[in-house]
């Protein structure tokens, strides 16, 4: 054992195997010589827990692509040794995506070794464990509203609802968007959370049932945009109520990866749907969004929003994440 209490040559890390009889997950001992190929060398020190990394652990869809795997889509550490021409040892940075914990060994691991084009500076301001605190799932969240913006959509051209509202994803989106002057609705199945949800921005709360029903190809215009985490005939709902002109930033699944809807939202009242991708997002605009959460995103809003727990715990509450009991942004301690 080394004086941090790993094995020499191994470390601690949630791993996922196929054996004959299935996939295991289990946090377990993984060897450095069977890290991926890669520039930089990174000690994570947080990790978080995102809806994808819920399916991961819980292998309730084939989000891994690769056995063993180490599973994590996220990290914010270290660098400890980098052949990268951008980084150095010592250098804290923010990885988001690129198929770590799908395709290449991922973050709910003492060590990482990845492509340095995949890593962002953390930003001046914000710490490891507010990087975590924010995620893929608050990076998303930002890139939402970023497509918002490219799309035409400010504060005063009307409401705009975040479906999903007390996930992830919705939380953020909520502080974001009220942070910017929006007149932000949160569609819930869990009304119980209206006191979280309104202290976070939300000016409005509406039961995800009115979003649920048989869909039309146009319903009341009722909001100027929106940020739905959900997919399947919320989202096509969601659109047949939208003003004209109006956009919706499509970023989820939660609810199902159909898309019952008409065109009629299109070609009748302009309505833009753009497409948010977090995995391969380009970096220019990664490093865009990640600046503008560190300075934007309110960190008491953050803080209430966040619970912490350690490696051990990832793969309950990646089961619990699943079932929507879980109510906003999960950071995972690793350092
Ligand atoms: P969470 O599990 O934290 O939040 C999902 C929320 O969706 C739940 O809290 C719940 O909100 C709502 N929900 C869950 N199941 C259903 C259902 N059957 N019908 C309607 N609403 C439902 O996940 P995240 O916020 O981390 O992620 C949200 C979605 O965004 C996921 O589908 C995820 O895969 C996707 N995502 C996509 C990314 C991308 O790059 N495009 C990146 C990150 C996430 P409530 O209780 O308020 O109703």
């Amino acid at each position: 054992m080394d004086r941090k209490g790993r094995g020499v040559g191994t470390f601690k890390a949630i791993r996922i195997d196929k054996t004959e009889a299935g996939q295991t997950v289990a946090l377990g001992e993984f060897d450095e010589r069977d890290l991926m190929p890669g520039d930089v060398t990174l000690r994570p020190q947080w990790s978080t827990l995102n809806y994808k990394d819920g399916l991961a652990v819980t292998g309730s869809a084939p989000v891994v692509r690769r056995f063993p795997m180490i599973a994590g889509i996220d990290a914010a550490g270290t660098v400890e040794t980098s052949s990268h021409p951008q980084w150095k040892p010592g250098d804290n940075v923010i990885l988001n995506g690129w198929g770590c914990g799908e395709t290449h060994l991922g973050a709910y691991a003492q060590q990482a070794r990845v492509n340095g084009d995949w890593l962002v500076a953390l930003p001046r301001g914000l710490s490891a464990r507010e990087a975590m605190a924010i995620g893929t799932a608050g990076y998303t969240a930002m890139l939402a509203v970023m497509a918002l913006e490219r799309a035409g959509l400010a504060p005063d051209r009307g409401p705009v609802v975040v479906t999903g509202a007390a996930g992830g994803v919705g939380s953020v989106a909520l502080a974001l968007l009220a942070g910017l002057g929006y007149h932000a609705v949160a569609a819930t199945g869990r009304p119980a959370e209206a006191e979280y949800l309104k202290g976070l921005g939300a000016r409005e709360i509406i039961e995800r049932k009115e979003l649920a029903g048989p869909v039309k190809p146009l319903a009341r215009e009722r909001f100027a945009g929106a940020i739905d985490c959900v997919g399947s005939t919320t989202l096509a709902n969601v659109l047949s109520m939208i003003r004209y002109g109006g956009c919706v930033a499509a970023c989820g699944l939660a609810g199902g990866m159909d898309l019952p809807a008409s065109v009629a939202p299109f070609i009748l009242r302009g309505v833009t749907l753009a497409g948010v991708d977090s995995v391969m997002c380009p970096q220019p605009l990664r490093r865009q969004a990640w600046q503008r959460l560190a300075e934007s995103l309110d960190r008491a809003k953050l803080a209430s929003m966040t619970s912490e727990i350690g490696l051990g715990q990832v793969i309950e509450t990646g089961r619990r994440l699943l079932e929507g009991k879980v109510r906003g942004r999960i950071v995972v301690r690793i350092g």
